[in-house]
This record gives C-alpha cells, sequence and structure tokens, in this order.
C-alpha cells in the first residue's frame, strides 16, 4: 500500500516519510481523528514502511515484507482491531507478552490498538508501564477519535499527529476522479460527507443510507410547510423511534434550509441537495431568507439542546412548530 491511497493529510504524510528516511522512529505514536478519515491505513502503510526492506520514503511493494505486510499477514505487524466495547485486560496481556518477545522476521514488531480509547483504566496502566520503558525493537501506534479520552500519562509518551477533515471541494473532485460519481453526484454526497470522503463513499453505496433518511425528513417538512394539513404531533413518534439518528436528521434540516436560503439569495452553484431542485424551488417559493436564516439558528439551538439532555420530546415539539412557521404567512 501506497500514501496515495489516503485523500489529503499531506503534512501528515510527508511527517511519516520523513521519520522513516532519517530512521528516527519513536516508540509511541497516536493517529487522532473523526472517524472513517484514514487513520487505520495510514497506521497500517506507515508500518509497512517502517519495516520495509528498501528504506525509501514510499513502501517497495515488492520485498517480502511489503508483500506479507500487503496482504495483512505479517507477523511483525500486530492489529487489535477493537470489536467489543472496551479493550480488555487479556486482550492487552496478550499483546504484552508480544511486545517482549522478540520480532519474528524484522528488527522491529508494532502493534496497532484501534479505537484506544476503549481501553479499560487497567489496560491503560498495563500499556502505560510499557510505553516508559518500551523494548527497544517495539513501535506503538494508537488510533483514536479523541485523544482527550486516553490516559493523559500515555498520550504525554507519544507523538501526537491530528488528521483534518477534507475540503468539500477536494471530495468532489475525489468522487468524480476515483469513484465514477457524477457532478451532481458527487456535490450531493460531498455535502454530506462532513469533510469525510470514507462517510460519502459510505452513502453512495449505501452501506450508510442516509439518503433514505433524508427523505423521510424532507417529506416531514414539505408537510409542515404546507398550509393547515398537518399538526406536528402527528411525528412525535417518527423521531421517537428515530432518536439515535437526531444529530444526522437536525444536520439534513440545516442543509435543507440552507439550500433553500441559497436559492433565495441566488448562490445556486452551492445547493447540496440537487437532485431535490424542484422542493427547493417549491419551499423557496413559501418563505422569505430573514425565516430562512431564523430556522437554521434554531435547528442549531435545538441541536445544542438535545445534546446538553434538555427534554427530547419538548425539543422536537418545539422545533416542528418553528419549521411550520418558516412559511410566510
Ligand atoms: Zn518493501
Amino acid at each position: 500500500m501506497q500514501y496515495s491511497l489516503i485523500m489529503g493529510q499531506e503534512s501528515i504524510k510527508n511527517h511519516l516519510k520523513q521519520i522513516v528516511k532519517t530512521g528516527q522512529v519513536s516508540h509511541g505514536y497516536i493517529f487522532e481523528g473523526p472517524k472513517g478519515i484514514g487513520k487505520f491505513q495510514m497506521a497500517r502503510i506507515f508500518s509497512q514502511s517502517i519495516l520495509c526492506r528498501v528504506q525509501g520514503p514510499e513502501p517497495c511493494e515488492t520485498c517480502p515484507s511489503c508483500v506479507k505486510a500487503n496482504t495483512g499477514n505479517h507477523p511483525d505487524i500486530h492489529v487489535v482491531d477493537m470489536m467489543e466495547d472496551s479493550i480488555k485486560r487479556q486482550d492487552i496481556d496478550g499483546i504484552l507478552d508480544k511486545i517482549y518477545t522478540k520480532p519474528y522476521e524484522s528488527d522491529r514488531k508494532i502493534f496497532i490498538i484501534n479505537e484506544s480509547h476503549k481501553m479499560t483504566i487497567q489496560a491503560a496502566n498495563a500499556f502505560l508501564k510499557t510505553l516508559e520503558e518500551p523494548p527497544e525493537d517495539t513501535i506503538i501506534i494508537l488510533i483514536t477519535t479523541n485523544v482527550n479520552l486516553l490516559l493523559p500519562t500515555i498520550a504525554s509518551r507519544c507523538q501526537n499527529f491530528r488528521f483534518e477533515e477534507s475540503s468539500y471541494d477536494e471530495i468532489e473532485k475525489a468522487l468524480v476522479r476515483d469513484y465514477n460519481a457524477s457532478e451532481d453526484e458527487s456535490r450531493l454526497l460531498a455535502g454530506y460527507s462532513k469533510g469525510i470522503l470514507q462517510r460519502a463513499i459510505n452513502i453512495k453505496n449505501k452501506t450508510f443510507d442516509l439518503l433514505t433518511l433524508r427523505d423521510q425528513v424532507l417529506a416531514i417538512i414539505d408537510e409542515l410547510m404546507d398550509v393547515g394539513r398537518s399538526t406536528p404531533f402527528r411525528f412525535e413518534k417518527y423521531f421517537d423511534q428515530n432518536k439515535n439518528q437526531i444529530e444526522e436528521i437536525i444536520e439534513i434540516m440545516m442543509i435543507w434550509f440552507r439550500d433553500v436560503l441559497f436559492y433565495k439569495i441566488d448562490l445556486k452553484e452551492k445547493i447540496v441537495n440537487v437532485d431535490k431542485l424542484e422542493w427547493v424551488v417549491k419551499h423557496s417559493k413559501k418563505t422569505n431568507s430573514i425565516k430562512c436564516s431564523e430556522i437554521y439558528g434554531h435547528l442549531q439551538m435545538t441541536y445544542e439542546d438535545i445534546n446538553n439532555n434538555m427534554n427530547f420530546k419538548y425539543a422536537i415539539d418545539h422545533l416542528l412548530f418553528k419549521i411550520q412557521e418558516v412559511k410566510h404567512g
């Protein structure tokens, strides 16, 4: 695998290449960043590169070590991928046993711990001991969505790399270039990507069915904006059933009203829901730009209220009434 497999993150790639080139490899690294941004893949490529017999800036792909790393069968690259809720002590014991044995065929051995913030305190403490006096040939890469969830004593002993979101423009281009998306489709997917290419790809191939959720939410908005046709209480059940997706639902609503606003103020090239343009036009005729901005602000507030554990039913009822008020009388 080569670094070009991962989109963006150029400064991290350059830094990692430099580490291998100069041979100044440390014992502990933290790769921090949102889910799906490529941390795990970067850790695998970095590991392959460290163990590559050629020791160039990129893995050579042809030496015996690279061939094994590419198939995930390198005996000196140990991956702990957390399927369970917390990294259990016995899992860590298993790793620690390996830490204190010699590498099988390389001069180093590497441990990649995915979702490392899920370690229990006991596991973390066992790990800390290892990081305090690491065996010379051992490298540990901890992967996490949030470095603050790791023990500070662990974090301070590692070199931290923070992965940043990509721009929507970069994601659009990558979708057209590498994933066979049309320009309209890539605009839509990038708009819902949160700056994470993998999220856009998951929406495209429906491993994450965001567009069905969007269609349901748009149907509710449409009904609320249609004079006198329903009362918001009708939708309480829907929100209750989809409570665990409320952040996505609110974000869909925000993107929607932003699109309506963009249409009204003649910024049509910024509209995300390009496949629903007829609806954008329809809703834009029922409202004005001030009300669109108001509901956008109210959606932000609802998002915070729900995160601050405000009464869910109350927050949703209030929101639905507000959406009904978006249409001008
Ligand atoms: Zn190689």
